[in-house]
C-alpha cells in the first residue's frame, strides 16, 4: 500500500506585534534584573494569547482528498519540523515577511523538499518569488487547492496554479479546526462571512487582492459553521471580515439568526454602524462585545488625501457614542501622518478620544504596503525611505519603524509628535481607567491597553533610534 502524502502548510511570526514585540535593533547590555523584565513581558505577551489562527491555512486545511494528510505549522509557537519527511511544503507569504520566508523556503529546497508558495505577496509580485519555489499558487486558493494535491498525489505537479475568477463563496465550503493545536490561541472560532471590498482607501490592497464587489457565503452556511465550532470550543467568536456591516440586510439576517445560539463575538465594522439603529440593536443582542472600527483620520483633509470616504468626519463621534451605548467596547483606530495631517493633529485626536471614550485607541503610523496605491505615490513622489525597487525591503513592525516622509510634518518633528501622543495615551493608570470603562468586554480591553503601554512604548525608543542612526 502507497504511503499518504504529506503537506505542511506554514505560518510565519513578524518579529514585532503580539508575535514577540522585539526591539529591531541589538540591545545594548542591560544589568540582570531589566533582562529578567524584558524577557518576562515578552513571554506574557506570548501566553495572553492574543494570537488568532491563520484561517486561510484552515481554510486549505480543510480540503480534503483521499491519500494525502496535511498538517499546520504555525511558526508562532513551534520550530519547523525537520524531521519529518514533507512531500510537499505550502508557505503563506505576506509582503511584510517576506524575506523569512524565502529563507525557509531556500533551505527546504536546499533539502530537496518540494516548496509552494501563495497568499498576498505572490499574487502581487510573482516574479519575485519565482526563484524561491517549485510552484507559485496565484490569487485565493480555495478552487486550486484540491487540484494541487490531486496533482501531488498522481506526480503532475505544475509550476503555477491560477484561477481567472474569484471563488464562488456562496457554495458550500465547510472549514474544519482539525488541524490547529487549540489552547495555542485567544480563540479558534474564526469566521469568515465573505470576501471584497466596494471601497478605495489608498493605503489598503483589499480590494486589490479580493476584489471591488462583495462575495458572500450563504447564511445558512454560517450558522451551522457557528453551532458546530460553538461545540468544539466554547470560547469567543471573531469575525474575520474587514466590515461585517458593509452590507446591512446580509448582517441583519445572519446576526438575527445567530441570536438563538447565544454566543458572544468579536468584529471589524465601519462606524456606519453608529448610523445603522437596527442593525446596531441586532448586533449587541447576538453577542457582540466589541468592535474595531477603522477611523484613520479626523482630518478631512487626509480622508480626502487618502480617499477614505465611507463616513463624514462630522458624523464619526455621534456613531462612536451610539455603538458604545449599545453595549460595545470599542478600539478605534487612527493614522497619524497622512497627508492632511499636521502637528495640530495629535492634539485633535486626544481630544475626540477624550470626547467618544475609545475604548482601545489604537494609533498607527502609514504603512505603504508595495502594491498599495499609496506606496505607488509615495515612490512616484519620493518620500518612500526604504527600497521601492525590492519587493521585499518592507517589513511589518508595530509602528517600530518610519517608512516614508510625512508631507507637512519633518521627520524628526513627526516621531517627538508621536512619541508624546502615545505616551499620553497609553499608561497603565490610563489602561486601568479604560478598561473599568469599557461598556464589555472589560479584561479583553484592560488587557489590550496594557499591552499597548508596553507596545508603544517599545515602537517610541525605536523610532528615536531610526532618527539617531540616519543622523549619524
Ligand atoms: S481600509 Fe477597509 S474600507 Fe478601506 S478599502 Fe480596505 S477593507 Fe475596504
Amino acid at each position: 500500500m502507497s504511503r499518504q502524502k504529506q503537506v505542511l502548510l506554514v505560518f510565519l511570526p513578524s518579529d514585532s506585534g503580539v508575535d514577540g514585540a522585539r526591539s529591531l535593533y541589538a540591545e545594548p547590555e542591560k544589568s540582570m534584573p531589566v533582562q529578567w523584565f524584558n524577557r518576562s513581558v515578552r513571554k506574557l505577551i506570548k501566553k495572553s494569547q492574543f494570537a488568532i489562527p491563520p484561517l486561510s491555512l484552515m481554510i486549505l486545511s480543510s480540503i480534503s482528498v483521499p491519500g494525502v494528510e496535511q498538517r499546520i505549522c504555525d511558526m508562532r509557537f513551534e520550530d519547523f519540523p525537520d524531521a519529518v519527511h514533507w512531500d510537499l511544503v505550502g508557505i503563506s507569504v505576506q509582503t511584510g515577511m517576506a524575506r523569512k520566508a524565502f529563507e525557509l523556503a531556500d533551505r527546504l529546497r536546499g533539502q530537496g523538499v518540494i516548496v509552494i508558495l501563495g497568499g498576498a505577496h505572490v499574487t502581487l509580485f510573482p516574479d519575485s518569488c519565482r526563484a524561491h519555489a517549485d510552484i507559485l499558487v496565484h490569487g485565493e486558493a480555495d478552487d486550486l487547492w484540491k487540484e494541487v494535491l490531486e496533482d501531488l498525489k498522481a506526480g503532475t505537479l505544475k509550476t503555477d496554479y491560477r484561477s481567472d475568477r474569484f471563488p464562488d463563496l456562496s457554495l458550500a465550503r465547510p472549514v474544519s479546526k482539525s488541524a490547529l493545536v487549540k489552547n495555542r490561541y485567544f480563540t479558534t472560532n474564526l469566521i469568515q462571512t465573505g470576501r471584497g471590498c466596494p471601497y478605495n482607501c489608498d493605503f489598503c490592497n483589499v480590494h486589490v487582492l479580493n476584489g471591488h464587489s462583495l462575495r458572500r457565503r450563504s447564511v445558512s452556511d454560517i450558522v451551522d459553521e457557528v453551532a458546530r465550532f460553538r461545540k468544539q470550543d466554547r470560547r469567543i467568536f471573531f469575525f474575520v471580515d474587514d466590515s461585517i456591516n458593509a452590507d446591512p440586510a446580509y448582517a441583519e439576517e445572519l446576526f438575527r439568526r445567530l441570536v438563538p445560539l447565544q454566543v458572544s463575538w468579536f468584529g471589524q465594522a465601519t462606524t456606519t454602524l453608529g448610523q445603522q439603529p437596527r442593525l446596531l440593536e441586532v448586533f449587541a443582542r447576538s453577542g457582540c462585545r466589541a468592535l474595531l472600527v477603522g477611523i484613520e483620520s479626523i482630518e478631512p483633509e487626509s480622508r480626502n488625501a487618502h480617499r477614505k470616504t465611507q463616513s463624514r468626519v462630522t458624523e464619526l463621534a455621534a456613531a462612536i457614542k451610539n455603538i458604545r451605548s449599545a453595549g460595545i467596547s470599542l478600539y478605534g483606530s487612527f493614522i497619524y501622518g497622512l497627508d492632511g495631517d499636521t502637528l495640530e493633529t495629535p492634539a485633535a485626536i486626544l481630544d475626540f478620544v477624550r470626547e467618544t471614550g475609545l475604548d482601545v485607541p489604537g494609533i498607527n503610523i502609514l504603512r505603504p504596503t508595495p502594491g498599495t496605491r499609496v506606496f505607488e505615490r509615495l515612490r512616484q513622489e519620493g518620500r518612500l525611505l526604504f527600497d521601492s525597487e525590492d519587493s521585499t525591503a518592507f517589513r511589518y513592525t508595530f509602528g517600530q519603524e518610519m517608512l516614508y516622509r510625512p508631507k507637512n510634518i519633518p521627520l524628526d518633528a513627526f516621531v517627538e509628535s508621536y512619541a508624546e501622543l502615545t505616551g499620553r495615551l497609553f499608561t497603565t493608570a490610563q489602561s486601568v481607567r479604560r478598561g473599568l470603562g469599557a461598556p464589555s468586554a472589560k479584561t479583553a480591553v484592560l488587557f489590550f491597553n496594557l499591552f499597548y503601554t508596553h507596545l508603544y512604548g517599545l515602537s517610541r525608543n525605536d523610532l528615536r533610534k531610526q532618527l539617531l542612526c540616519r543622523s549619524a
